[in-house]
Protein backbone atom coordinates (compact mmCIF):
# COMPACT_ATOMS: atom_id res chain seq x y z
CA UNK A 1 0.00 0.00 0.00
CA UNK A 2 1.58 3.57 -1.01
CA UNK A 3 0.93 6.22 1.06
CA UNK A 4 -0.39 9.85 0.38
CA UNK A 5 2.10 12.16 2.03
CA UNK A 6 0.91 15.77 0.65
CA UNK A 7 -0.09 17.93 -2.30
CA UNK A 8 2.12 19.76 -4.32
CA UNK A 9 1.63 22.36 -6.50
CA UNK A 10 2.17 22.04 -10.24
CA UNK A 11 3.56 25.41 -10.98
CA UNK A 12 5.85 26.32 -7.59
CA UNK A 13 6.92 23.32 -5.86
CA UNK A 14 5.20 24.32 -2.55
CA UNK A 15 4.30 21.24 -0.68
CA UNK A 16 0.88 20.91 1.73
CA UNK A 17 -0.03 18.16 4.23
CA UNK A 18 -3.01 16.61 3.15
CA UNK A 19 -6.18 18.35 3.45
CA UNK A 20 -9.54 19.16 1.59
CA UNK A 21 -7.98 21.98 -0.40
CA UNK A 22 -9.83 22.64 -3.65
CA UNK A 23 -8.88 26.20 -4.55
CA UNK A 24 -5.37 25.46 -5.84
CA UNK A 25 -1.98 26.75 -4.39
CA UNK A 26 -2.56 29.59 -2.02
CA UNK A 27 1.00 30.77 -2.90
CA UNK A 28 0.41 30.80 -6.44
CA UNK A 29 -3.15 32.79 -6.32
CA UNK A 30 -3.32 35.43 -8.22
CA UNK A 31 -6.78 36.94 -10.40
CA UNK A 32 -7.90 34.84 -12.54
CA UNK A 33 -4.14 32.62 -12.22
CA UNK A 34 -4.76 29.95 -9.77
CA UNK A 35 -2.72 26.28 -9.75
CA UNK A 36 -3.27 22.80 -9.40
CA UNK A 37 -2.26 20.85 -6.13
CA UNK A 38 -1.43 16.91 -7.17
CA UNK A 39 -1.20 14.39 -4.38
CA UNK A 40 2.02 12.81 -3.82
CA UNK A 41 2.92 9.30 -2.82
CA UNK A 42 5.15 7.48 -1.08
CA UNK A 43 5.81 4.72 -3.52
CA UNK A 44 8.85 2.92 -1.14
CA UNK A 45 6.09 0.46 0.23
CA UNK A 46 5.64 -1.04 -3.66
CA UNK A 47 9.19 -1.14 -4.53
CA UNK A 48 10.11 -4.75 -6.21
CA UNK A 49 6.25 -4.86 -7.40
CA UNK A 50 6.21 -7.01 -10.25
CA UNK A 51 4.15 -6.69 -13.43
CA UNK A 52 2.99 -9.90 -12.52
CA UNK A 53 2.13 -9.42 -8.89
CA UNK A 54 0.25 -6.11 -9.68
CA UNK A 55 -1.63 -8.04 -12.81
CA UNK A 56 -3.08 -10.09 -10.18
CA UNK A 57 -4.85 -7.20 -7.50
CA UNK A 58 -7.95 -7.90 -7.47
CA UNK A 59 -10.85 -5.58 -5.47
CA UNK A 60 -13.91 -4.53 -6.43
CA UNK A 61 -14.63 -2.26 -9.68
CA UNK A 62 -11.41 0.31 -9.73
CA UNK A 63 -10.36 -0.53 -6.04
CA UNK A 64 -8.55 -3.43 -7.52
CA UNK A 65 -5.82 -0.69 -7.38
CA UNK A 66 -6.23 0.76 -4.25
CA UNK A 67 -2.92 0.58 -3.41
CA UNK A 68 -2.18 3.51 -5.88
CA UNK A 69 -5.44 5.54 -4.60
CA UNK A 70 -5.42 7.71 -2.03
CA UNK A 71 -8.91 6.20 0.21
CA UNK A 72 -7.28 4.52 2.76
CA UNK A 73 -10.21 2.90 4.71
CA UNK A 74 -11.51 0.33 2.98
CA UNK A 75 -15.38 0.95 4.38
CA UNK A 76 -15.27 4.12 2.62
CA UNK A 77 -14.74 2.53 -0.42
CA UNK A 78 -17.68 2.82 -3.05
CA UNK A 79 -18.04 1.38 -5.70
CA UNK A 80 -20.50 0.82 -8.56
CA UNK A 81 -18.53 -1.82 -10.38
CA UNK A 82 -16.73 0.97 -12.72
CA UNK A 83 -13.59 -0.06 -14.87
CA UNK A 84 -12.49 -2.36 -16.64
CA UNK A 85 -13.29 -1.01 -20.05
CA UNK A 86 -12.78 -3.01 -22.99
CA UNK A 87 -9.37 -1.98 -25.06
CA UNK A 88 -9.69 -2.64 -28.57
CA UNK A 89 -8.36 -1.61 -32.13
CA UNK A 90 -10.61 -0.11 -35.04
CA UNK A 91 -9.04 -2.38 -38.12
CA UNK A 92 -10.64 -0.05 -40.67
CA UNK A 93 -9.37 3.23 -39.20
CA UNK A 94 -5.76 1.56 -38.40
CA UNK A 95 -5.66 0.95 -42.71
CA UNK A 96 -6.79 5.17 -42.90
CA UNK A 97 -4.75 6.55 -39.92
CA UNK A 98 -1.43 4.09 -40.43
CA UNK A 99 -1.08 3.47 -37.20
CA UNK A 100 -2.50 0.73 -34.75
CA UNK A 101 -5.31 3.07 -33.26
CA UNK A 102 -6.71 1.32 -30.22
CA UNK A 103 -10.15 3.26 -28.51
CA UNK A 104 -10.34 2.27 -25.02
CA UNK A 105 -14.33 2.59 -24.48
CA UNK A 106 -15.35 4.32 -21.41
CA UNK A 107 -18.64 4.37 -21.91
CA UNK A 108 -18.90 0.80 -20.38
CA UNK A 109 -19.02 2.22 -17.01
CA UNK A 110 -21.73 2.18 -14.43
CA UNK A 111 -23.15 6.07 -15.96
CA UNK A 112 -22.07 5.48 -19.28
CA UNK A 113 -18.71 7.70 -18.88
CA UNK A 114 -15.31 7.88 -17.58
CA UNK A 115 -16.26 10.28 -14.70
CA UNK A 116 -17.33 7.44 -12.87
CA UNK A 117 -13.65 7.20 -11.68
CA UNK A 118 -13.22 9.73 -10.57
CA UNK A 119 -16.30 10.12 -8.75
CA UNK A 120 -15.53 6.75 -7.55
CA UNK A 121 -12.63 8.26 -5.71
CA UNK A 122 -13.87 11.23 -5.27
CA UNK A 123 -17.03 10.11 -3.22
CA UNK A 124 -15.25 7.63 -1.43
CA UNK A 125 -13.30 10.77 -0.15
CA UNK A 126 -15.59 12.47 1.10
CA UNK A 127 -17.09 9.92 3.25
CA UNK A 128 -13.74 9.10 4.62
CA UNK A 129 -13.36 12.92 5.12
CA UNK A 130 -17.19 12.88 6.99
CA UNK A 131 -18.49 14.72 4.71
CA UNK A 132 -23.23 14.91 4.13
CA UNK A 133 -23.52 16.42 1.04
CA UNK A 134 -21.42 15.97 -2.44
CA UNK A 135 -21.92 19.28 -4.88
CA UNK A 136 -20.98 19.44 -8.70
CA UNK A 137 -21.53 22.12 -11.57
CA UNK A 138 -21.97 20.47 -14.62
CA UNK A 139 -23.54 20.18 -18.14
CA UNK A 140 -23.65 15.93 -17.95
CA UNK A 141 -21.27 13.49 -17.13
CA UNK A 142 -19.81 14.99 -14.50
CA UNK A 143 -22.67 15.63 -12.72
CA UNK A 144 -24.42 12.31 -13.53
CA UNK A 145 -21.53 10.86 -12.24
CA UNK A 146 -21.50 13.04 -8.90
CA UNK A 147 -25.06 11.72 -8.42
CA UNK A 148 -25.08 8.15 -8.92
CA UNK A 149 -21.97 7.69 -6.39
CA UNK A 150 -23.31 9.84 -4.21
CA UNK A 151 -26.76 7.47 -4.10
CA UNK A 152 -24.71 5.04 -3.35
CA UNK A 153 -23.14 6.43 -0.67
CA UNK A 154 -25.53 7.51 0.54
CA UNK A 155 -25.23 11.28 0.95
CA UNK A 156 -26.91 13.89 0.09
CA UNK A 157 -25.90 15.87 -3.81
CA UNK A 158 -26.62 18.75 -4.92
CA UNK A 159 -25.72 19.38 -8.55
CA UNK A 160 -25.84 23.15 -10.03
CA UNK A 161 -26.83 22.50 -14.03
CA UNK A 162 -27.59 24.95 -17.20
CA UNK A 163 -30.95 25.38 -18.97
CA UNK A 164 -29.27 24.26 -22.16
CA UNK A 165 -28.32 20.37 -21.25
CA UNK A 166 -29.69 17.69 -22.80
CA UNK A 167 -32.63 16.08 -21.24
CA UNK A 168 -30.90 12.68 -21.29
CA UNK A 169 -27.80 13.87 -18.85
CA UNK A 170 -31.12 15.88 -16.49
CA UNK A 171 -33.08 12.61 -16.16
CA UNK A 172 -29.60 10.60 -15.12
CA UNK A 173 -29.16 12.93 -12.68
CA UNK A 174 -32.71 12.75 -11.29
CA UNK A 175 -33.27 9.45 -11.19
CA UNK A 176 -30.27 9.07 -9.09
CA UNK A 177 -31.87 11.25 -6.31
CA UNK A 178 -29.84 14.48 -7.32
CA UNK A 179 -31.22 17.59 -6.54
CA UNK A 180 -30.37 19.69 -9.55
CA UNK A 181 -30.74 23.31 -10.24
CA UNK A 182 -30.35 24.92 -13.37
CA UNK A 183 -28.98 28.49 -13.39
CA UNK A 184 -26.43 30.45 -15.32
CA UNK A 185 -23.25 29.47 -16.73
CA UNK A 186 -20.98 32.20 -13.94
CA UNK A 187 -23.85 31.56 -11.28
CA UNK A 188 -23.24 28.03 -10.73
CA UNK A 189 -19.78 28.50 -9.57
CA UNK A 190 -20.19 31.11 -7.41
CA UNK A 191 -23.56 29.37 -5.92
CA UNK A 192 -21.30 26.07 -5.78
CA UNK A 193 -18.27 28.06 -3.88
CA UNK A 194 -20.65 29.25 -1.39
CA UNK A 195 -22.04 26.26 -0.31
CA UNK A 196 -18.93 24.32 -0.19
CA UNK A 197 -17.16 27.46 2.28
CA UNK A 198 -19.97 28.01 4.24
CA UNK A 199 -21.95 24.81 4.57
CA UNK A 200 -18.95 22.29 3.95
CA UNK A 201 -20.47 20.19 0.91
CA UNK A 202 -17.49 18.64 -0.52
CA UNK A 203 -16.52 19.49 -3.93
CA UNK A 204 -16.65 17.20 -6.97
CA UNK A 205 -14.80 19.30 -9.16
CA UNK A 206 -14.08 22.66 -10.07
CA UNK A 207 -15.94 25.98 -8.64
CA UNK A 208 -13.56 28.97 -9.07
CA UNK A 209 -14.34 31.58 -11.84
CA UNK A 210 -10.46 31.39 -12.31
CA UNK A 211 -8.42 28.73 -13.69
CA UNK A 212 -9.91 25.19 -12.93
CA UNK A 213 -8.40 23.46 -9.59
CA UNK A 214 -10.96 20.68 -9.45
CA UNK A 215 -10.70 17.76 -7.03
CA UNK A 216 -6.89 16.60 -6.67
CA UNK A 217 -8.64 13.20 -4.99
CA UNK A 218 -11.06 12.46 -8.11
CA UNK A 219 -8.31 13.25 -10.53
CA UNK A 220 -6.50 10.04 -9.28
CA UNK A 221 -9.18 8.05 -10.13
CA UNK A 222 -8.44 8.66 -13.23
CA UNK A 223 -4.77 6.52 -12.82
CA UNK A 224 -6.72 3.93 -13.29
CA UNK A 225 -7.45 3.87 -16.95
CA UNK A 226 -3.33 4.10 -17.27
CA UNK A 227 -2.98 0.67 -15.13
CA UNK A 228 -5.95 -0.84 -17.48
CA UNK A 229 -3.88 0.33 -20.48
CA UNK A 230 -0.73 -1.13 -19.74
CA UNK A 231 -2.03 -4.27 -18.37
CA UNK A 232 -4.63 -4.70 -21.41
CA UNK A 233 -1.59 -4.25 -23.78
CA UNK A 234 0.59 -6.88 -22.09
CA UNK A 235 2.77 -3.67 -20.65
CA UNK A 236 3.55 -2.53 -24.59
CA UNK A 237 2.95 0.91 -24.22
CA UNK A 238 1.02 3.18 -26.99
CA UNK A 239 3.35 6.06 -28.31
CA UNK A 240 0.59 8.28 -27.53
CA UNK A 241 -2.90 8.28 -25.85
CA UNK A 242 -5.37 11.08 -27.34
CA UNK A 243 -7.85 12.38 -24.61
CA UNK A 244 -10.73 15.10 -25.23
CA UNK A 245 -9.93 17.60 -23.17
CA UNK A 246 -11.43 20.71 -20.92
CA UNK A 247 -9.92 21.24 -17.59
CA UNK A 248 -7.62 18.68 -18.26
CA UNK A 249 -8.88 16.56 -15.35
CA UNK A 250 -9.23 12.99 -17.14
CA UNK A 251 -5.68 13.90 -19.13
CA UNK A 252 -3.89 14.90 -16.16
CA UNK A 253 -4.88 11.84 -14.11
CA UNK A 254 -4.28 9.48 -17.31
CA UNK A 255 -0.41 10.70 -17.26
CA UNK A 256 -0.18 10.26 -13.39
CA UNK A 257 -0.69 6.61 -13.67
CA UNK A 258 1.71 6.42 -16.74
CA UNK A 259 4.05 7.44 -14.30
CA UNK A 260 3.05 5.59 -11.36
CA UNK A 261 4.07 2.83 -13.39
CA UNK A 262 7.30 4.65 -14.42
CA UNK A 263 8.49 5.18 -11.22
CA UNK A 264 7.89 1.62 -10.25
CA UNK A 265 9.55 0.63 -12.68
CA UNK A 266 6.89 -1.79 -14.40
CA UNK A 267 7.49 0.31 -17.96
CA UNK A 268 10.13 2.34 -19.39
CA UNK A 269 8.54 4.45 -21.99
CA UNK A 270 5.66 6.46 -21.44
CA UNK A 271 3.27 8.14 -24.12
CA UNK A 272 2.79 11.25 -24.87
CA UNK A 273 -0.36 12.88 -23.78
CA UNK A 274 -2.28 14.30 -26.99
CA UNK A 275 -4.87 16.69 -25.92
CA UNK A 276 -7.78 17.98 -28.01
CA UNK A 277 -10.00 19.95 -27.54
CA UNK A 278 -12.72 22.26 -30.29
CA UNK A 279 -11.26 24.49 -32.73
CA UNK A 280 -10.25 27.68 -30.79
CA UNK A 281 -9.88 26.05 -27.67
CA UNK A 282 -7.72 27.28 -24.85
CA UNK A 283 -4.96 24.43 -24.65
CA UNK A 284 -3.99 24.93 -28.58
CA UNK A 285 -4.37 29.03 -28.39
CA UNK A 286 -1.37 28.71 -25.39
CA UNK A 287 0.54 26.25 -27.53
CA UNK A 288 0.67 28.71 -30.06
CA UNK A 289 1.49 31.59 -28.31
CA UNK A 290 4.42 29.38 -26.41
CA UNK A 291 2.83 30.27 -23.06
CA UNK A 292 2.72 28.29 -20.01
CA UNK A 293 0.11 29.31 -18.43
CA UNK A 294 -3.25 28.98 -20.52
CA UNK A 295 -5.73 32.07 -20.78
CA UNK A 296 -8.95 32.58 -21.41
CA UNK A 297 -10.73 32.19 -24.78
CA UNK A 298 -13.73 33.85 -26.31
CA UNK A 299 -16.76 31.21 -25.71
CA UNK A 300 -17.83 29.47 -28.33
CA UNK A 301 -20.20 26.95 -29.76
CA UNK A 302 -19.23 23.63 -30.37
CA UNK A 303 -21.24 20.25 -31.19
CA UNK A 304 -18.30 19.17 -27.69
CA UNK A 305 -20.33 20.72 -25.30
CA UNK A 306 -18.77 18.27 -22.76
CA UNK A 307 -15.17 19.31 -23.18
CA UNK A 308 -15.94 23.29 -24.38
CA UNK A 309 -14.74 25.46 -21.61
CA UNK A 310 -12.83 28.89 -22.54
CA UNK A 311 -10.55 27.94 -20.26
CA UNK A 312 -8.76 24.69 -19.01
CA UNK A 313 -6.35 23.81 -16.33
CA UNK A 314 -2.50 24.30 -15.80
CA UNK A 315 -2.51 20.41 -15.47
CA UNK A 316 -3.72 20.57 -18.76
CA UNK A 317 -0.03 22.37 -20.14
CA UNK A 318 2.10 20.89 -17.44
CA UNK A 319 0.79 16.93 -18.79
CA UNK A 320 1.95 17.97 -22.43
CA UNK A 321 5.30 19.60 -21.51
CA UNK A 322 5.99 16.62 -19.59
CA UNK A 323 5.18 13.87 -21.97
CA UNK A 324 6.26 15.36 -24.99
CA UNK A 325 2.77 15.63 -26.14
CA UNK A 326 0.88 18.29 -28.13
CA UNK A 327 -2.58 20.01 -28.43
CA UNK A 328 -5.25 19.22 -31.48
CA UNK A 329 -8.01 21.52 -32.46
CA UNK A 330 -11.06 19.87 -33.99
CA UNK A 331 -13.86 21.28 -35.60
CA UNK A 332 -17.47 20.16 -35.40
CA UNK A 333 -17.61 18.77 -39.31
CA UNK A 334 -14.44 16.57 -37.99
CA UNK A 335 -16.26 15.20 -34.73
CA UNK A 336 -19.39 14.19 -36.45
CA UNK A 337 -17.31 12.06 -39.10
CA UNK A 338 -15.41 10.54 -36.33
CA UNK A 339 -18.47 9.29 -34.79
CA UNK A 340 -19.67 8.16 -37.77
CA UNK A 341 -16.35 6.27 -38.60
CA UNK A 342 -16.48 4.72 -35.36
CA UNK A 343 -20.27 3.52 -35.38
CA UNK A 344 -19.13 1.17 -38.51
CA UNK A 345 -16.61 -0.01 -36.16
CA UNK A 346 -19.18 -0.85 -33.22
CA UNK A 347 -18.80 2.31 -31.23
CA UNK A 348 -21.54 5.27 -30.32
CA UNK A 349 -19.60 7.91 -28.72
CA UNK A 350 -20.69 11.03 -27.64
CA UNK A 351 -19.23 14.14 -29.97
CA UNK A 352 -16.90 14.99 -27.37
CA UNK A 353 -15.15 11.72 -27.28
CA UNK A 354 -14.94 11.29 -31.04
CA UNK A 355 -12.90 14.22 -30.35
CA UNK A 356 -10.15 12.30 -29.92
CA UNK A 357 -10.43 9.85 -32.91
CA UNK A 358 -11.11 13.02 -34.56
CA UNK A 359 -7.40 14.34 -33.23
CA UNK A 360 -5.64 11.21 -34.30
CA UNK A 361 -6.64 11.23 -37.20
CA UNK A 362 -6.26 14.54 -37.99
CA UNK A 363 -2.21 14.66 -37.32
CA UNK A 364 -2.32 10.99 -39.45
CA UNK A 365 -3.97 13.38 -42.44
CA UNK A 366 -1.25 15.69 -41.98
CA UNK A 367 1.27 13.24 -41.74
CA UNK A 368 2.46 14.26 -37.98
CA UNK A 369 2.16 10.32 -36.94
CA UNK A 370 4.63 8.76 -39.16
CA UNK A 371 6.78 7.68 -36.35
CA UNK A 372 4.03 6.75 -34.46
CA UNK A 373 3.48 2.31 -34.37
CA UNK A 374 0.17 2.98 -32.07
CA UNK A 375 -2.28 5.07 -30.12
CA UNK A 376 -4.84 4.66 -27.85
CA UNK A 377 -8.08 6.96 -27.52
CA UNK A 378 -10.11 7.71 -25.26
CA UNK A 379 -14.02 7.16 -25.62
CA UNK A 380 -15.01 8.72 -22.74
CA UNK A 381 -18.68 8.68 -23.00
CA UNK A 382 -21.51 7.06 -24.83
CA UNK A 383 -23.44 8.76 -27.56
CA UNK A 384 -27.10 8.26 -26.12
CA UNK A 385 -26.38 10.63 -23.46
CA UNK A 386 -27.02 14.00 -26.70
CA UNK A 387 -28.68 11.24 -29.67
CA UNK A 388 -30.05 14.76 -31.06
CA UNK A 389 -26.39 15.92 -32.63
CA UNK A 390 -26.43 12.51 -34.59
CA UNK A 391 -30.06 13.33 -35.45
CA UNK A 392 -28.82 16.49 -36.67
CA UNK A 393 -26.17 15.42 -39.47
CA UNK A 394 -28.31 12.29 -39.98
CA UNK A 395 -31.24 11.48 -41.96
CA UNK A 396 -33.88 9.28 -40.70
CA UNK A 397 -34.49 6.01 -42.13
CA UNK A 398 -37.08 6.36 -45.18
CA UNK A 399 -40.74 5.22 -44.35
CA UNK A 400 -41.70 2.80 -47.26
CA UNK A 401 -44.76 0.55 -48.12
CA UNK A 402 -44.42 -3.40 -47.19
CA UNK A 403 -43.69 -4.37 -50.51
CA UNK A 404 -40.48 -6.22 -51.76
CA UNK A 405 -40.47 -3.59 -54.84
CA UNK A 406 -40.47 -0.54 -51.86
CA UNK A 407 -37.77 -2.17 -49.78
CA UNK A 408 -35.47 -2.69 -52.88
CA UNK A 409 -35.37 1.19 -54.24
CA UNK A 410 -34.97 2.34 -50.56
CA UNK A 411 -32.08 0.57 -50.08
CA UNK A 412 -30.65 0.89 -53.45
CA UNK A 413 -31.78 4.88 -53.41
CA UNK A 414 -30.85 5.60 -49.40
CA UNK A 415 -28.19 3.38 -48.65
CA UNK A 416 -26.73 2.29 -52.42
CA UNK A 417 -27.08 -1.21 -51.49
CA UNK A 418 -28.27 -3.45 -53.96
CA UNK A 419 -28.89 -6.96 -52.57
CA UNK A 420 -28.86 -8.37 -55.68
CA UNK A 421 -25.72 -6.91 -56.83
ZN1 LIG B 1 2.14 27.26 -6.13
Amino acid sequence: MSRVVGLRCLTCGADYPVSGMFEGCPKCRRGEFASNLNLEYDLAPLRGLTRRALEEWTGPGIWRFAPLLPVEREDCRVTLGEGNTPLLICPRLSRDAGVELWVKDESRNPTWSYKDRLACVATSKALELGAKVTTMASTGNHGAATAAYAARAGLDCVIFTLPTVPQAMVSLMLSYGAKVVATTFYGRWELMAHCVREYGWYPMGNYLMALPTGNPFGLDGYKTLAFEICIQRHWDVPDAVFVPVGYGEGFRGIWRGFCDMRDLGLIEKVPAMVAVEPEGGPICNALKKGATIPERVPAKQSVAFSINGDYTSVGSMVTIRESGGSGVEVTDAEIMSAQALLGLEGFYPEPSSAASVAGALKLAREGRLRDVRSVVCILTSTGLKDPAATAAVRPGPPAIEPRVSELMRALKETYGFDPGA
